[in-house]
Order: C-alpha cells, then sequence, then structure tokens
C-alpha cells in the first residue's frame, strides 16, 4: 500500500446526514432533502403521496429486485430508455443506457427515436426538461416522485415573479439608448420548467455550469444587468470571472423588500444573485484544499462552479461535471486529483481510473441526497408497470409551459459557439 493509499483509507467516512444511515424505506419518508434544504421543502404526506413504494416492492430482496429489472429492461428493448446522471448511485446507474448531466441525458434521450418510455434515473427538474424536448408521443417516467432538488426549490415561481415586479417598477420597462432592456432574467438549468417559461416569457435565458459565462455574454449584449437563478454560487463564480465586482452582484432574498437591498445597490447592479444554493456543494472549504494540497503535495484540486466563490479561487480549476470528467480522462497514471463534487460521481471516476489517485475533497460521505431516493425498488416498480400496461409516477409539463420553456432553452442553444451545442 502507498502512502497514498493510507491517507486516502484513513479518511473519516461519516455521512452528512444521519437519516442516510436508516434504511431506504425510512429515509423515504424523512421530511427534508438533508443538510442545508429550504425551509419550503417539503415533502408530500406518506400516506397520500402519489407514486410511493408498495409495501411489496419495499420487502423485495435486493436480488430479486434486480431481476426485475434487468428483465424488465430486456423485454421492452428499444421501446424503453434509461437516464442516469452523473450523481446517481451505482445500483441504479448500472442499468443506465446513457449516464451524464443534465442537458446531455436530455438530449441523449432523442437519439432514440424508438424509445416510448424514458426513464429519468435522476431529479424532478432534470425529467421536466426531458420531457420538454422530447417527442410528442415520448413520456418520461420518474421512478420516486420525491426526488426533487433543494436548490430548484429555493425559487419558485411566485417569488421570481414578485421579484420581477419589483424591479420592473423600479427600473421601468424601457430598453436605453442601446436598445437593452433593464435586466435579463436568467436561470440555471437546476429549476423548474416554470421559471425556464418565465425566462423564455422575459426574454431571458437558461444556462448549464458548461455555458453560464457564454450566456451571461449573450444577456449583457440584450440587457443592462442580470437576475440570476437559483444558484448564487454559479453567478457569482462566473460573473467574477468575467470582471464584475462584488459590490455589483448584490444577492436577493425573496424573504425581504426590494429583495433587502437599497434602490441604489439594485440602480448600480450588473448581476443579481438569488438567495440559492445547492446543499452537496455549499459543504465543500478552502480547509479541503488546503488539507489536500498537505497530505498530496502536487495534487490537482478541481472544483464545481456551484461551490462557494472562495473554494472554486483557491481550487486549481473549476468547471462543470463533464469538465471533471473530462479532466480526468486526460490525466496520467499516476496523478493525483482532489474533487469537489458529488461523491458517487467521484467514486466512480476513481473505479474507473485505478491507474490515478482520486477523491473527494469532503471527508464525510455527502451524496445528493434527493438522488438518493431513486432506489433500485422504484426502478423495478415503475418499469414492471410499463410490462403491466400502467404508466407510474410520469412527468408532464403542461404544454402552454414547456412552449415557453423551450424557448429559453433554444435562446440557450443558439447563443452556443459551434461545436459545443
Ligand atoms: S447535487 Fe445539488 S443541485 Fe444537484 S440535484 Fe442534488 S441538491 Fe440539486
Amino acid at each position: 500500500m502507498t502512502s497514498v493509499d493510507v491517507a486516502i483509507t484513513t479518511r473519516p467516512s461519516a455521512t452528512c446526514d444521519a437519516d442516510l444511515a436508516k434504511g431506504p424505506w425510512e429515509f423515504d419518508l424523512s421530511p427534508g432533502y438533508g443538510p442545508g434544504a429550504s425551509e419550503d421543502d417539503v415533502i408530500p404526506d406518506p400516506v397520500t403521496r402519489p407514486g410511493q413504494l408498495p409495501t411489496a416492492y419495499q420487502r423485495m430482496s435486493e436480488d430479486e429486485l434486480h431481476e426485475r429489472i434487468r428483465n424488465t429492461k430486456k423485454a421492452l428493448g428499444d421501446k424503453l430508455v434509461i437516464l442516469g446522471h452523473f450523481y446517481q448511485r451505482d445500483e441504479v446507474v448500472q442499468y443506465a443506457d446513457f449516464v451524464g448531466d443534465s442537458f446531455q441525458l436530455a438530449n441523449a434521450a432523442l437519439t432514440k427515436p424508438d424509445a416510448e418510455t424514458i426513464v429519468f434515473c435522476g431529479v424532478h427538474f432534470m425529467a421536466e426538461t426531458a420531457d420538454i424536448l422530447a417527442r410528442p408521443e415520448q413520456r418520461v417516467i420518474l421512478p420516486n416522485l420525491a426526488a426533487g432538488c433543494s436548490m430548484a426549490d429555493m425559487a419558485d415561481e411566485d417569488s421570481v415573479e414578485s421579484a420581477w415586479e419589483d424591479l420592473m417598477e423600479l427600473y421601468g420597462d424601457e430598453p436605453d439608448a442601446d436598445g437593452r432592456q433593464p435586466v435579463i432574467p436568467v436561470t440555471y438549468m437546476n429549476s423548474s420548467a416554470a421559471l425556464k417559461a418565465f425566462c423564455g416569457r422575459h426574454g431571458g435565458i437558461v444556462c448549464t455550469s458548461s455555458n453560464a459565462s457564454t450566456v451571461l455574454e449573450w444577456a449583457f449584449e440584450r440587457g443592462q444587468r442580470v437576475l440570476f437563478f437559483p444558484d448564487q454560487h454559479l453567478g457569482r463564480n462566473t460573473a467574477k470571472a468575467m470582471g464584475i465586482g462584488l459590490d455589483q452582484m448584490p444577492m436577493w432574498n425573496p424573504r425581504k423588500p426590494l429583495g433587502g437591498n437599497t434602490e441604489e445597490v439594485l440602480r448600480d447592479a450588473k448581476v443579481l444573485l438569488w438567495h440559492g444554493f445547492c446543499s452537496v456543494h455549499k459543504r465543500f472549504t478552502v480547509d479541503q484544499i488546503e488539507q489536500a494540497r498537505a497530505e498530496h503535495p502536487g495534487v490537482r484540486v478541481i472544483v464545481h462552479p456551484e461551490c462557494p466563490m472562495p473554494v472554486v479561487d483557491a481550487a486549481d480549476e473549476s468547471g462543470s461535471t463533464d469538465y471533471i470528467r473530462k479532466a480526468i480522462e486526460g490525466g496520467r497514471p499516476g496523478d493525483v486529483f482532489a474533487i469537489g463534487t458529488e461523491i458517487n460521481m467521484v467514486n466512480r471516476l476513481q473505479a474507473e481510473h485505478p491507474e490515478m489517485t482520486i477523491f473527494c475533497l469532503d471527508p464525510v460521505i455527502c451524496p445528493c441526497s434527493t438522488m438518493y431516493r431513486i432506489h433500485p425498488g422504484y426502478l423495478a416498480w415503475t418499469l414492471d408497470g410499463l410490462l403491466e400496461g400502467e404508466v407510474r409516477n410520469q412527468i408532464v409539463v403542461a404544454d402552454d409551459v414547456a412552449t415557453d420553456a423551450k424557448v429559453a432553452l433554444e435562446r440557450m442553444l443558439a447563443a452556443l459557439p459551434a461545436g459545443t451545442k
């Protein structure tokens, strides 16, 4: 065993949430979304919640569940496509036809024209995006309807509409002498379909963590300032890298009048940052980076831009899940990577690249606790339903919402340089 192996295996392995140590069905019914969840997150009542896993499936052995999944997948053949997000647990990802980030996966499903059903093993907003982009005859299933995203829930439609009214009252709705609107709404992919539609209706656009700077440039060609939601960290990290001062990026707290700002601050603002964050990525710290460097001289530290700004500044690099994956694929035997993103993805990268050392910066095991709700039991139950002629836990975005959301998604695609779409 090398010194690197010793350091890794002796790292503490507690979990960030005691609920995660419970059985999957108990965890499934726990009321919150894990540490850092917004106060508004409410899991529906376990008795009345639609789509809850029947007791018979809760009692099945792991072997039986996996056998059912394998058999049903085989029986459905090309009529089914299963998508697995990078952060999904391995017991589920092993059945995925495609593994990727949310936008890659929604597009990947379109390459399977015979697939009548898209089963999205991710979280709610991802399944919504897949439904928006899917062909009309395709249907999208989210195996567990309780798999939400605490960050996406931090910006709800009413709060954003109310903020927009305040801003229109303050700025007016007339363009300046250069034809730029007072404010352009930009939503991160990690948001509800309703907010993507809001952006579509108000001259706004969607961004991913891969293209946020290109999208902000697009927005500044058309607007004097940007309202960026729901992730404050992606907004701040991206705008700072573009040379925008922190004093021109006030936070918009939807619980406070004018978002907690003065009119003067709002008039000087370039980017208004919504008060949202990812409970997984906000756990990474500068201390963890310093510890990784002390334990592994020469380590390459890469973090996701949903991490807080001091962490992104202290890292060697920052980039999306796809950036992180490609950086590791470009590594050499013996390289050591410390990664600031979700633990399932980091562990999978290490398993795929045993010739390198790849570890998560956070020594405490902290999966995305909502994605964790897609247990093999839910996958087996929803797939069995298809064989029995019953569509369980379908995600349907209303046509008018989907139409407006698609406008904002298409603006994003049009804004990207050729070859990156
Ligand atoms: S990792 Fe964070 S942003 Fe991504 S789905 Fe989980 S809670 Fe949402």
